[in-house]
């Protein structure tokens, strides 16, 4: 498996000498996302879905370098080359932790992934999602407001939808990132149960010790973030999870090539707007 940039990484834990190939067919959850440590903190539902299990099969893509990221701390003598191998082990290491089926790490730069339809950006992509057939595929929300998490969703779009129609993924899900869900309406969220493997949950993102020693402590925020959304989720039962992240439907995004992102996205800005107007109107604003 040869994916388009030298660095490219590609991890399969399980020791039992399966092959790339085989380990990306097989997989039935498959999470696309920018950084090293994205999928842990933003989409773990999934890796908790497959964990332990010989019947599902999570594959972890994230499609930058991780160059640029702060040195501070422990780290602060540290070259960018050099940081950029550290958060690539330890994205393996989280591979290995939560037993992932398969681990790319393509090792674009954010400026690659920025440009519409670059080609060595495009065609990894194109072998990845042509090379299997996930139930579910995770990928950035739209409203994301990190730039390369949007600009790695719309690459990933664009990617789905030059599929054969019948090659498409029948789930594609925008998880949680640099900007929380809270702004769908509740029956638009896709709530994703985090309650399983607790302890798990918990060391995947500890794992990312270069992103945490400047003081950033997205252990205890990405935890805390599903604690919060379980508890404050309006219609959600007491007995139900504990711990849950949110997701957004992009399914009709990748069905609908005509569908304008911006306007899918909007629209459903444009129901928060109504949601909050005709609460203030009820109550006499
Ligand atoms: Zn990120």
């Amino acid at each position: 498996m040869k994916f388009s940039h030298p660095h490219a990484d590609v991890f399969v834990p399980d020791s039992s000498g399966t092959s790339p190939e085989v380990a990306l067919a097989r997989t039935t959850h498959l999470c696309v996302i920018a950084h090293q440590d994205d999928i842990e903190i933003n989409a773990y539902p999934a890796v908790a879905e497959c964990y332990g299990r010989s019947d599902r099969f999570f594959t972890g893509v994230v499609m930058t370098n991780g160059a640029g990221s702060a040195r501070t701390g422990s780290y602060a003598s540290v070259t960018d080359a050099e940081m950029q191998r550290i958060r690539c082990e330890e994205q393996r290491t989280a591979a290995t932790l939560g037993k992932y089926n398969l681990q790319l790490q393509l090792a674009h730069a954010s400026a690659d992934v920025k440009q519409p339809g670059h080609p060595a950006v495009a065609a990894d992509l194109t072998a990845i999602f042509g090379g299997c057939r996930p139930s579910v595929v995770y990928l950035h929300q739209p409203a994301d407001k990190h730039d390369t998490h949007v600009a790695c969703l719309l690459r990933c779009l664009e990617a789905l939808r030059a599929l054969p129609r019948d090659r498409r993924p029948a789930r594609v899900l925008g998880v949680e990132g640099w900007r929380d869900l809270d702004w769908l309406a509740d029956d638009r969220k896709v709530p994703l149960d985090a309650s399983a493997h607790p302890a798990l949950a918990e060391k995947l993102v500890a794992v990312f010790a270069s992103q945490i020693a400047g003081g950033k402590r997205y252990d205890l925020a990405a935890l805390g973030r599903r604690l919060a959304n379980a508890t404050f989720f309006a219609s959600h039962a007491t007995d139900s999870a504990g711990a849950l992240s949110f997701a957004m439907d992009l399914t009709p995004l990748v069905n609908d090539e005509t569908l304008p992102i911006v306007d899918f996205t909007v629209a459903q800005i444009e129901n928060l707007r109504t949601d909050v107007a005709g609460r203030l109107n009820k109550f006499g604003a």
